[in-house]
């Protein structure tokens, strides 16, 4: 009856725990110390002792340079839009507009010879939401396979799904880990055993790495012969230098039946504080169900999911990604990545006169560095924090095998960015 209190519900009795709300207790499995905040943390204290030195980040993942101006005036033009009664936009299709998937069909896909359907595109607000999300519409028992470092968000969501088991000696016990170091030379050894789903990201975060083209179809041929799902998140893919690297995984020959693919305009168009990007998951590509074995479109249940819990990206922001498409758009947005890369390109240059062993960098805006004599990856944080006031990012923070490493991004200003390899130059030379 409406008038029960809660001491005839007796709610301090642990017997009657059932009639209480409940929390997701594998969010408790998650490590609460954040890489970024623990960063910041040992940042804080270095400028508390050093209250003059002048901190150069080369750690942060965010871009800098401003949206490029055939964004912000189609952002300007659709902002106008929606200022008139009769060109006022809502709520949009959960899919996305058709005039920015139509441009993502024609300039990321046709021009590689992929045929996509404009169904296959799901327009989202940022990579982020997808990869973390798209665990939704798979079994919860699935295995995982991850490459190892990797981008975090992909083991954090799948803990938050129960899906990874216990961690045991710094590892979740049902995720395979593929080691990338340079005895292998950052080329992930495909498991000797079935794993459910793959995670793939290239070009790589955090190693700056690519995936060759005969390396990428074994990871294709794996999933067609084990019934593999991969999921492929190509959120660099604009940074690729060499004209023989894939940019997407369905430039492999089957991929349509076994790969979901993950873009961002982030890093390709300075979207960060924007929010745009695209899901794309082709028709063809099915799951099985565990009782009847029945093959199920991924397709569709992405759809069901996405009507159920996104209301669409911005119409704002959809128009804005569409100009990246127009002539002056691409023109303006290379320029951008020209930029990034020819950081990277002094950097590179730079540490590896000074006797670093450098990684990535040539296809991707990340640097992937061995840190001297084996020295562990958060000593040279502070080593090189307490030496030059330059902050990176420590390897181990994404995973076993980045111990031993150290993180830089190309994202920063060119002025700092020189002046940041003319300290460590400094430093290493005493
Ligand atoms: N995927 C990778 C590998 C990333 O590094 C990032 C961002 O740093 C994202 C996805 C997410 O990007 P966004 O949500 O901004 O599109």
């Amino acid at each position: 009856s409406s008038d029960v209190c809660s001491s005839d519900l007796n709610l301090n009795n642990n017997k009657d725990i059932g009639i209480m709300a409940l929390v997701n207790e594998h969010y408790l499995k998650l490590s609460s110390n954040y890489l970024f905040a623990d960063i910041a943390k040992k940042v804080n204290a270095f400028k508390v002792s050093h209250p003059k030195a002048n901190v150069i980040s080369l750690g942060i993942g965010d871009v800098t340079q401003p949206l490029c101006p055939a964004v912000i005036e189609a952002m300007h033009k659709a902002v106008d839009e929606m200022a008139r009664k009769a060109s006022f936009r809502g709520y949009g299709p959960e899919r996305g507009y058709d005039f920015l998937r139509e441009a993502i069909v024609k300039n990321d896909f046709l021009p590689r010879g992929i045929h996509l359907d404009i169904n296959e595109v799901f327009v989202n607000d940022g990579a982020k939401s997808d990869t973390g999300n798209i665990g939704d519409i798979v079994r919860w028992d699935n295995s995982v396979g991850v490459t190892d470092p990797i981008y975090p968000v992909y083991i954090d969501s799948n803990v938050m799904a129960g899906r990874t088991g216990i961690m045991e000696n710094g590892k979740w016990s049902n995720v395979n880990y593929m080691p990338c170091t340079a005895e292998n030379n950052f080329t992930p050894v495909i498991p000797d055993h079935r794993v459910d789903m793959i995670y793939l990201c290239y070009p790589n975060n955090p190693t700056g790495t690519v995936l060759p083209k005969e390396e990428l179809r074994k990871w294709v041929n794996y999933a067609l012969k084990n019934d593999t799902l991969i999921l492929y998140d190509a959120a660099y893919e604009a940074y690729i230098q060499d004209e023989t690297i894939p940019h997407s995984i369905y430039e492999i020959k089957g991929a349509r039946k076994v790969a979901i693919e993950f873009h961002s305009y982030s890093k390709t168009a300075g979207f960060t504080g924007v929010r745009c990007g695209y899901t794309i998951i082709p028709k063809e590509l099915t799951a099985a169900t565990l009782k009847s074995a029945e093959r199920i479109e991924l397709n569709h249940l992405w759809d069901r999911r996405q009507s159920t819990k996104f209301n669409g990206t911005s119409y704002i922001s959809q128009r804005a990604a569409e100009a990246i498409y127009t002539p002056e758009g691409k023109q303006q947005i290379r320029e951008t990545i020209d930029y990034y890369m020819g950081n990277a390109k002094i950097m590179f240059d730079s540490l590896t006169r000074l006797g670093f062993k450098v990684y990535g960098g040539e296809n991707a805006p990340y640097l992937w560095v061995k840190t001297p004599d084996g020295v562990e990856s958060w000593k040279f944080f502070e080593q090189l924090l307490y030496g030059a006031a330059v902050v990176c990012t420590p390897g181990v923070g994404f995973g076993p095998s980045g111990e031993g490493y150290i993180r830089l991004t190309a994202f920063g200003d060119r002025d700092d960015c020189k002046e940041a390899m003319r300290r460590i130059a400094d430093w290493i030379r005493g």
